[in-house]
């Protein structure tokens, strides 16, 4: 039952799921009459008679959404969906007919034609029928147990194993003589065929495969669909459920993407793509649809990319629509500053920077992403960006992710601007009492230039006279709000957002799709590239000679400490004690230092500059010193427990070395049991030192969701893409959605397109905010 209030201006607003279930469109006339018992009745005037009037239609909801082909009608209303499956599926997030049309199968099984068991092919993943011959739980000489059935169907007999089971729940199901369709990847072990962990599904007692066949043509003669399954609901169910859904509401899914997109980029009509994912025709092979690669699978992963394209591209016209700052490029500060520095730009950094240049020229407020490998000198590029804005008389802020790196970008900037005569402050949550008071004046009055900081830099207190410019430093650890706190802190500044993740292109587009995207690709010359080796624990002795070995040569080593956050004690404890060993015990006549987040922030300054002045040979650091640290003469590095951190962070830790033209090495540290994930891990790190391909294995391990260590990150759910799978698609989605809001800004043209968007988008499209 829903309410409708009577609005100010008296009129009505029904809301859009009635509007949609009545299929009532803008520009229907309504008549409203007095019914019985205080009700409202609501017609639409140019109704049919056979239409009954809205009232009623309300009243008996569930028959009408089914006869509509209402995709939000309830799923636990379709035909064969009882109490139990439809709790099941609710937990699985499927609770109308179209989230359960959108629940495609993972993959699919041949059963044209089921095999022989004579002659199933090892490395084959085959589907057969036969019948239990035995089976029992077997215990091999070693102590373990595993459960074989052996299956004969006439033609061959075959084993099939499980190494995780429950003794008295298996016998029972796998009784003798009952009959069963297998599948599931034949392995052959000598002379013997297996099946490790077969699917099954059992054929009623007494049937024989030909009548079942006969009878079933979902579950057999064809490619079935095989769906992600929740404890307790069967294959055969979801089938028989599926094909009602598709049969019954697929049609009702039409597609608004305009006509030349449909075809430009080979894609059917929505209902027939759904109907052809859950219940592929003649046409499909077997090896795209597992792969996703149909074009019906085409059309749905297009469909959904689209749309989120579309979102974005509105997001960013929002804001090229809003007035900014159009800077001058004068060259004032800019050119003096290529004059100080003992080095060229790499081409990297001059494509990027003009890039930045020409966003600030414009008169709509820069959002732009610098995407560049550690090290590859991003801090410059920021630089010439901030004194672009200087020289037009508006100030920077600068925002990093810890102390340490707005303190040491603090005092690379300070020492170049000071020679260029611009002024340039930090602000740190350290900054307390009179000190703090005179930097936030200075702030507030505009004679601090450019503003350093970590996020103290957004509080509440800060206030610029001129803010022109936000950059902020190492993106991932910034949410959105925080940009968007940055941003409010001037009037419309433009935004430059720098990042050492290399986000695999796919993803920058759908995280950062409303920023622009430049890519430092490039690392400045006379790198040599870092050797990284994987060092089990019992080679400690080693390592601890090549850390001597390097320090002989005038160089300096790191060895870095995981910091878990739940165990952060003990693993400080860990840190500090290893530095006291390493001090007493290995390396007496050596300088060790400690750097952890506990410190102050002298402390940790005064580490810092110690180890950067060569006064200490070996710093013992947890991974705040991940980001953006720079000490070129530092050639070596330990990562103790490597196999803890994830790989970008490994990525991160090991940019620290290999900065200046010394030969520098990473050692990963292991105790030596590692899981399968932490083993691939550490073989890519060895691989390879490419951050992008880091970062593309990394997305693999991994998953989107997880990549960027949190949800805030903003990557949206997927319901049938794969941004790994289906990147190509993604890139022509975007640009047919980007195009099509150039041609029509809009989407006055397209009001079903703009209708569907937001229904998809719901609240998160707000046109000009940054966010
Ligand atoms: P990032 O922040 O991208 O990891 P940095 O900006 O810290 O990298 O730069 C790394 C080092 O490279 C710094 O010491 C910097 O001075 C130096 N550098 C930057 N640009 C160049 C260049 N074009 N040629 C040589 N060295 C450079
Ligand atoms: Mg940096």
């Amino acid at each position: 039952m829903s309410i409708i209030k009577l609005s100010d201006n008296n009129s009505l607003t029904i809301p859009a799921e009635m509007a949609k279930e009545l299929d009532l469109k803008p520009g229907d006339d309504l008549s409203l009459e007095k019914g019985d018992g205080g009700t409202l009745v609501v017609r639409r005037v140019a109704a049919s008679v056979a239409e009954r009037d809205v009232v009623s239609r309300l009243m008996t909801p569930v028959q009408e959404s089914i006869q509509k082909k209402n995709l939000a009608t309830p799923f636990r209303f379709i035909k064969g969906v009882g109490p139990k499956l439809a709790e099941a599926l609710a937990k699985k997030g499927i609770a109308t007919v179209e989230d359960a049309l959108y629940l495609l199968p993972n993959r699919y099984e041949d059963r044209r034609e089921l095999r022989p068991v004579g002659k199933l092919r090892p490395g084959h993943t085959e589907v057969f029928h036969g019948e239990v011959l035995t089976a029992d739980t077997v215990a091999t000489r070693g102590g373990r147990r595993f459960f074989e059935a052996i299956v004969s169907d006439g033609s061959g007999t075959i084993s099939l194993k499980w190494f995780h089971f429950n003794p008295a729940w298996q016998k029972k199901a796998w009784r003798p003589g009952r009959k069963g369709i297998f599948t599931g990847e034949v392995a052959q072990y000598g002379f013997q065929r297996e099946v490790h962990h077969p699917d099954v599904e059992w054929l009623a007692e007494g049937e024989s495969l030909a009548t079942v066949m006969a009878r079933d043509p979902f579950n057999f003669g064809r490619i079935v669909p095989v769906y992600p399954l929740t404890e307790g609901v069967h294959q055969k169910t979801m089938r028989k459920v599926q094909k009602e859904v598709v049969d019954g509401f697929a049609a009702a899914a039409v597609n608004p993407l305009p006509a030349d997109v449909v075809t430009r980029n080979g894609l059917i009509p929505l209902p027939e793509a759904l109907r052809e994912v859950h219940f592929p025709g003649e046409a499909a092979t077997l090896e795209a649809l597992n792969e996703g690669k149909t074009p019906a699978h085409r059309t749905l992963v297009f469909d959904e990319f689209f749309f989120l394209e579309l979102g974005l591209a509105l997001k960013k016209q929002g804001v090229a629509l809003e007035e900014g700052i159009p800077f001058a490029v004068t060259h004032r500060y800019t050119k003096p500053l290529l004059q100080l520095l003992p080095f060229q730009l790499t081409n990297a950094q001059r494509r990027v920077l003009s890039e930045i240049k020409g966003d600030m020229m414009a008169p709509h407020p820069m959002h732009r992403l610098v995407q560049g490998d550690v090290g590859s000198g991003k801090t410059l590029v920021a630089l010439m960006a901030a004194l672009v804005a200087v020289e037009n008389g508006y100030q920077v802020a600068i925002m990093a992710p810890t102390e340490i790196l707005a303190e040491q970008h603090y005092l690379t900037t300070h020492r170049w601007c000071e020679q260029l005569g611009v002024a340039v402050s930090l602000i740190t949550s350290s900054l307390k009492g009179k000190a703090k008071t005179e930097v936030l004046a200075r702030v507030a009055d505009g004679t601090a230039q450019i503003v350093i900081g970590t996020h103290a830099v957004i509080q509440d207190r800060v206030e610029f006279f001129r803010l022109g410019l936000g950059i902020v430093d190492e993106q991932h650890r910034f949410g959105v709000i925080q940009r968007g706190l940055l941003k409010k802190k001037g009037a419309s500044p433009d935004i430059l957002v720098m990042t050492a993740t290399p986000i695999p292109r796919t993803l920058a587009m759908t995280v950062f799709g409303d920023l622009s995207l430049s890519v430092i690709d490039e690392l400045p010359p006379g790198r040599t590239p870092i050797e990284t080796r994987i060092c089990f624990e019992s080679r400690r002795p080693q390592v601890y000679a090549t850390i001597r070995e390097e320090v002989g040569k005038g160089c300096q080593a790191y060895i870095i400490y995981p910091l878990v956050e739940e165990t952060e004690k003990s693993d400080l404890k860990a840190a500090t004690q290893m530095a006291e060993h390493l001090q007493q015990d290995i390396f007496p006549d050596l300088k060790i230092g400690l750097l952890h987040g506990r410190l102050r922030p002298e402390e940790k300054e005064g580490m810092m500059a110690a180890f950067k002045n060569r006064e200490i040979h070996v710093l013992v650091a947890t991974t705040v010193i991940e980001v953006g640290i720079d000490v070129p003469n530092a050639t070596v590095m330990v990562i103790e427990h490597a196999e803890r951190f994830g790989l970008s962070q490994l990525h991160q830790l090991r940019g620290r070395v290999g900065r200046g033209s010394a030969k520098s090495s990473c050692i990963l540290l292991t105790p030596g049991r590692l899981s399968e994930d932490g083993e691939k891990r550490l073989r890519v790190m060895e691989a390879t030192t490419d951050g992008f391909r880091i970062a593309e294995a990394d997305l693999e391990i991994r998953g989107p969701g997880d990549f960027l260590g949190t949800r805030q990150a903003g990557i949206p759910d997927f319901r049938v893409a794969n941004i790994l799978r289906d990147g190509r698609l993604l890139e022509e989605a975007r640009h047919e959605a980007f195009a099509l809001l150039e041609q029509d800004p809009d989407l006055v043209r397209h009001p079903r397109l703009k209708e569907e968007l937001v229904k998809r988008w719901g609240g998160r499209l707000e046109l000009a905010g940054i966010a």
